[in-house]
């Protein structure tokens, strides 16, 4: 792993999207396609921090659109384990995989002795919050399960921000656009006719869903995301949509992957890139520009006995990895640069 400090910054401004978009799908309307394509990786239109579902299509749509994308992200690029192309192993994924594990700790409710009922308390923390860094972000090691949101969630969103964007209807739009690329797959159901034991689970939970309004069917092979019980509201039992490919996890990454094959002049995705601060200068031509500083979070922790973090990672013997929760002062490697940089995998 070889360091370098680039300096930054191109036309009028370097635009800085962070990975925070709620939906996939984002129309980037008719951006021309640009000819004076950036074939220099250390220059790009836009960063996109975070290779999440918030950056990810951001950056496949942008790079379509003829952009010069580069995505930051701090994980690795996983991917090459059995916990992450099997579903059912992501519990296994979420606690043991500390290479793209990160523990946040926060409260849930402003009633603070409230949040020390949930189950996931730790006293002097907060209640864990898991999250994966990862290629993919969090769809590296979640459920994958895939349902369609509530209309009346977006109703709500569209009159408390008074932003008519927010429509179910707009939202349904979007949400196809987004099935478009990430399909959904139901589990092997003849898994029951093998393991006897998940079958008196599973017939216990059809029981419970046939009392509920609307019914289960557990032979009814309609999705959960057809628009009529979406629609309706309907519960009741069905198999859960999952975001599989013959039966593997089908993430982000495998989105960016993809996206960067069609694109590989236009979207540069560094991994092991945490972008620590973003950097307002003014560039050669007087008007502001944005980089992202970003250090790699491992290999050079000073002190093996004062990092909190390393007894989590001793297994792999290599380097510190700290979570935002655990992270203490002596791990952070470098004094500031005043320079942007970033590393590159
Ligand atoms: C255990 C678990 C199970 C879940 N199960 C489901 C499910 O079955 N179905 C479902 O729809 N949703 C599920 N979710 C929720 C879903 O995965 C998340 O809502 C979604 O991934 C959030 O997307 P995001 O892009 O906002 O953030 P994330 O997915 O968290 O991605 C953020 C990315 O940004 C990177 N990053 C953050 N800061 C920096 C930085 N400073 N520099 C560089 N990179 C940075 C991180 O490394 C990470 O890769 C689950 C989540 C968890 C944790």
């Amino acid at each position: 792993m070889k360091d370098r400090v680039h300096t930054f910054g191109r036309r009028d401004a370097l635009r800085l999207g962070a990975g925070a978009v709620l939906l996939a799908g984002l129309d980037l309307g008719t951006a021309q396609a640009r000819t004076d394509l950036h074939t220099d990786p250390d220059e790009a239109d836009y960063v996109i921090i975070g290779s999440g579902p918030g950056g990810t299509p951001l950056a496949a749509n942008l790079a379509a659109a003829g952009f010069t994308v580069l995505v930051l992200e701090a994980g690795p690029a996983e991917g090459d384990r059995r916990w992450y192309d099997v579903p059912v192993l992501s519990n296994f994924a979420v606690s043991e995989d500390t290479r793209i594990r990160w523990d946040f700790y926060v409260q849930h409710y402003s009633d603070l002795d409230y949040n020390a009922t949930c189950s996931q308390w730790v006293t002097g923390r907060g209640v864990l919050y898991p999250r994966a860094s990862a290629l993919g972000g969090c769809t590296a090691h979640n459920a994958t399960i895939t349902m369609a949101a509530d209309p009346a969630d977006w109703a709500f969103i569209q009159r408390l921000t008074g932003d008519d964007g927010w429509n179910p209807e707009t939202m349904w739009g979007h949400w196809e656009r987004f099935l478009s690329w990430q399909p959904t797959e139901f589990g092997l159901v003849d898994i029951f006719k093998i393991d006897p034991q998940l079958g008196r689970i599973v017939a216990s939970a059809v029981t419970e869903a046939q009392a509920l309004p609307g019914g289960g069917d557990v032979r009814n092979q309609r999705s959960i995301n057809d628009r009529a019980f979406v629609d309706a509201g309907t519960q009741g039992f069905f198999y859960p949509p999952q975001s599989t490919r013959h039966g593997k996890r089908h993430s982000m990454r495998e989105r960016l992957l993809s996206a960067r094959a069609a694109h590989p002049s236009r979207l540069i995705v560094r991994t092991g890139a945490l972008a620590e601060r973003v950097v307002l200068a003014p560039g050669p031509d007087g008007r502001r520009r944005a980089a992202p500083a970003t250090t790699w979070p491992g290999s050079a922790c000073p002190s093996r006995s004062t990092c909190p973090a390393w007894a989590a990672t001793s297994r792999t013997g290599t380097r510190c990895r700290w979570s935002p929760s655990t992270r203490p002062s002596s791990c952070s490697r470098r004094a500031p640069s005043a320079r942007p940089r970033w590393t590159r995998a």
